[in-house]
Formats: structure tokens, sequence, C-alpha cells
């Protein structure tokens, strides 16, 4: 049965809401996105597309859009930050393709977005529309804005972000959780890195209290790089605060001359802290519910924030296109009842690896690296197969769902 009587409220226009939307469009939804900001934009930073969340843009009709801009790296090749010595090195391109049937892309993140928001229609995305309040009535919810539009819709959702306003109205104020990491990150043109003769995968150099991790992008012409490091305290959020490259290149006194190298290249670098959030007890509360960061804000040490979004888009147009209006709370239950603990499992291995990818040198690290060298761990397939070979549009029949 499709859902061509629902009307839905997504508010957000991150990558997480406008896969939702072009979900629940194909789904025969009458859906419409609303988002604060007044021209849509992303950070110029990286972002790892994996199979489980290709598989879902696929679908939607993306897959020339995405083979046109992103890099199907080679492998993952994980890596000590002193000697550069290899941990593990897991083949992905075809070996990944084989396994699960959808590519791993590499992108820049405008590229993503660029890509969902062509293929929305233009008259389904309202910029300039800051959420502030709903009431939901049990049949309908009724939002506003600061514009002063309001709405009446058969389903509402907050896809808008870590500090989501729609999670706030609905389970009440909960602080953002400082994770104890900051992180520097920069893009830098791949020519002036010839001398380093990357080679094309995504490399984690793992460290005592830090961790680097590089790719290429927008093919092969940028070189993404991210550098998180520990530090006690933070008091600012934002993504596009300046930092010193001086500073990034001190943080990394005496590892591999590659991780310099790249940091010694870039132009500018901007540094901001790393929040996350507590696995959530509940999603949904009776004709609205949260996805994306809004309900499971994580580290970025699994790349999976996004890619979590992007599934979590799929199944709740599943969820939504077997039902009708009057039983759209159950609907919702079912997509948090499919979709949380599998996120929150994903939250929980994303903090873990800060522990792991930071170990001091000693015993617990040797004890890592040997456990590494057996190649089942990290992102070997064998350990990332729950996780890549799921099918978010059809999660119940996803053998490795468990
Ligand atoms: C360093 C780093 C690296 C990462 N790398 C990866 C990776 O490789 N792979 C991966 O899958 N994930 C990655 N992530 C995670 C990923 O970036 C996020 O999980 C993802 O962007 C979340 O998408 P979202 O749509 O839920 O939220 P957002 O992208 O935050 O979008 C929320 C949208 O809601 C809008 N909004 C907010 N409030 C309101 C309001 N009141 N009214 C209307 N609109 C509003 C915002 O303007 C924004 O457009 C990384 C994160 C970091 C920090």
């Amino acid at each position: 049965m499709e859902c061509k009587s629902l009307s839905v409220a997504i508010i957000g226009g991150g990558i997480g809401g406008i896969t939702a939307a072009l979900s629940l469009l194909r789904a025969g939804a009458d859906v419409h996105v609303y988002e604060r900001a007044k021209i849509l934009g992303e950070v110029g930073a990286g972002i790892q597309v994996s199979p489980n969340a290709s598989c879902v843009l696929h679908r939607l009709g993306l897959a020339e859009a995405l083979a046109g801009m992103g890099v199907k790296p080679l492998a993952f090749h994980q890596r000590r930050w002193d000697d550069g010595r290899t941990l593990l090195r897991t083949p992905l391109a075809q070996a990944m393709e084989a396994a699960f049937g959808f590519p791993h892309y590499q992108m820049h993140r405008a590229d993503v977005l660029n890509a969902l928001v062509r293929a929305l229609p233009a008259e389904r995305l309202h910029l300039g529309h800051r959420f502030t309040a709903l009431v939901d009535h049990g049949d309908h919810v009724e939002a506003t804005f600061e514009n002063g539009m309001h709405l009446s819709v058969d389903a509402l959702v907050g896809a808008d972000g870590i500090h989501s306003a729609v999670r706030h109205v609905v389970f009440g104020p909960e602080k953002p959780h400082f994770t104890g990491c900051v992180a520097y990150r920069g893009l830098v043109p791949a020519d002036r890195l010839s001398h380093l003769d990357l080679e094309v995968t995504c490399q984690v150099w793992m460290g005592p209290g830090k961790h680097f991790v590089h790719y290429f992008v927008q093919n092969r012409r940028l070189v993404n790089f991210v550098a998180a490091i520990e530090q006690e305290t933070w008091t600012r959020e934002s993504w596009t605060d300046r930092g010193e490259v001086a500073d990034a290149l001190a943080a990394h006194d005496g590892w591999h001359s590659q991780v310099r190298g790249i940091l010694a290249a870039v132009d500018e670098t901007f540094t901001w802290a790393l929040f996350d959030r507590r696995p959530m007890a509940h999603w949904s509360v009776g004709t609205v519910t949260l996805l994306g960061d809004a309900c499971h804000a994580m580290l970025p040490f699994m790349a999976q924030g996004a890619a979590q979004a992007i599934e979590d888009g799929a199944t709740l147009a599943m969820c939504l296109s077997q039902t009708a209006a009057p039983d759209v709370p159950e609907a919702l239950r079912r997509y948090e009842a499919l979709r949380l603990p599998r996120a929150s499992r994903v939250q929980g291995l994303s903090e873990g690896n800060k522990t792991r990818f930071h170990l001091p040198d000693g015993p617990a690290q040797q004890a890592r690296d040997a456990e590494m060298a057996r190649g089942t761990t990290d992102w070997s397939l064998k350990a990332v197969a729950w996780l890549y070979g799921h099918d978010a549009g059809r999660p119940e029949s996803s053998p490795t769902n468990n």
C-alpha cells in the first residue's frame, strides 16, 4: 500500500532530511522539507559513503551522481603513527561491491548534498523556515516557524541535527556531550601532494591520544583530512573556526612524514570540538519522530553518522508506506523499533574507537595491534558485514541485521 494520503513535514534540509524526503516521495507521501538556512550549503569537508548508504542513494536514482564525483578507495589502510607500519589493510573497491552489492565512496560533503537536492522537486524544499514549536493533536500535528508560518500535517520528522529543536520540544532540554576530542579538518589540492605518492585509500593513522584520517575526494582533485585529538575542555561548537596549521603540526610532532606533509601543505585548517549524544530510549512520540543527528549524534570514528541518517530515511519511508493516516503513531513506533538499536550500536562502537584508536604505546596497544594483524577487526569485511550489508529499505530481510 502506498501512503498517498499522508502529509509529512521534515524539519531540516541536511543529508538526513533530504534523503528522507526523497524516500518518502518515492513511497507516495506528500512531503515537504523546512530548512532554517536561506541558502543550503555544506562545509568543505569529506564524507565516506559506505555501501549501506550508497544502497539507499542508488535506489533513489543517485548512482550516476555519486559515481561522477565520488572516489572509490582501493582499501582502508590503518597504520601506526610514527613508522607508518601497516596495522590492517582491508580491500574495498571491487571486494566491497562483490561482498555487499554497492560501492564505497569518498566524497566532498557538498557533492552529496547537491546530488540529493537536485533530485528533490524545488517546490518541496522551503528555505528560511526555522521551526520553533509544535502541538501534537494525536491524529495530526501543527508546527510553527519563526517567520510566522504554520502548518498541519499527518506526521512531522525532526531531522534538524545535533541541536535539534524538535527533540528539545518533544523530549525536553539536554545538552550534547563533549567527547573530549577536538578535530582539525582541511582540504589540500592533490597536485600539491604528488611528492608523497599517496595511494587511493582511506588511511587511518593511529597514535597516542589522537588519530589522523585522509582520503581523496572530488575525482581525486582534493585530499581531505581530519585530525582527531584528545583534549579535556572546549567552549565553542562551531564547525567553522579557523585553526592554526602550526598548532596542528605541533600536535603531530614526531608523526610520520606523510601525515606532517599533508598538514604542512594545507592553506587553511578549521578546528572544532566533537560532541555526541547518549542513545535515547525513544525517538517517537505520537505523530512526531526524529532522524539522523537529532536522535543519534555520534563520534565520526566509524564514519557512519550520515550513513545512519540515510538509513533512517529509507526505513521511515518503508514504515510509513505501509500505513494509513490514523496509524501514523504505530508506524513511527515500528520505525523506532527497527532503527534505534542499530543506530545505538553504531554510536557505542564509534565511542569505543576513541579509546581504541588512541591507545598510548604499551601492552594494550600491542594487544590491539596483534588483534588487528589477524585481519578480522575494524573495517575488515568480516567485521563490517552486519553494518555494510544492511538494506535499510528492507531491514527485516537483511541477512546481516543482527
Ligand atoms: C569530522 C566528521 C567527519 C564525519 N565523517 C562522516 C563520514 O565519513 N561518514 C558519515 O556517514 N558521517 C560522517 N560524519 C557525520 C555526519 O556529518 C553527520 O552525522 C550528518 O551530517 C548528520 O546529518 P543530519 O541530516 O542528521 O544533520 P545535519 O547535517 O546537521 O542537518 C541538520 C539540518 O537541520 C537544519 N536545522 C537545524 N535547526 C533547524 C530548525 N530549528 N528549523 C529548520 N531547520 C533546522 C540545519 O540548518 C541543517 O541543515 C562526520 C562528522 C564529523 C564531525
